[in-house]
């Protein structure tokens, strides 16, 4: 059950729109407001082309779908986590080994250096 708006320029009946706030007076053409209480939600839209028609999309028929789609992208979130877990163990370590190598070289050369200078 619709109710009609008068159209504010020619007074004339117009049936709202579904899934608009403005109409176009079918008299006149003067731009109609519907009134907010009148707001009706777009009916579906029954698809005469089907060469053009995609599937509609939904998540809750779609989830199987989509988590297979999502597979790949997980599966690289995670290796990449995991390389991520491995460099964080492996810089400090070679920034470790480097530092205790280059102490060592000094004490060493320091050594060396005193041990001929001594003679
Ligand atoms: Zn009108």
């Amino acid at each position: 059950m619709t109710q009609s708006i008068a159209c504010p320029a020619c007074g004339a009946p117009n049936e709202p729109e579904a899934g608009k706030t403005h109409i176009a007076c079918s008299y006149c053409s003067a731009t109609v407001t519907i009134p907010e209480h009148m707001w009706t939600k777009p009916m579906p839209q029954v698809q005469k082309n089907f060469s053009n028609a995609r599937p509609v999309t939904n998540p809750e028929i779609d989830a199987p779908d989509l988590l297979r789609k999502a597979q790949p992208i997980a599966i690289g979130a995670w290796n990449l986590f995991a390389a991520w877990t491995w460099l964080r163990w492996l810089l400090p370590t070679c920034l470790v080994i480097f530092v205790v190598g280059f102490v060592l070289c000094v004490v060493l050369g320091a050594l060396l250096f005193g041990i001929g200078s001594l003679q």
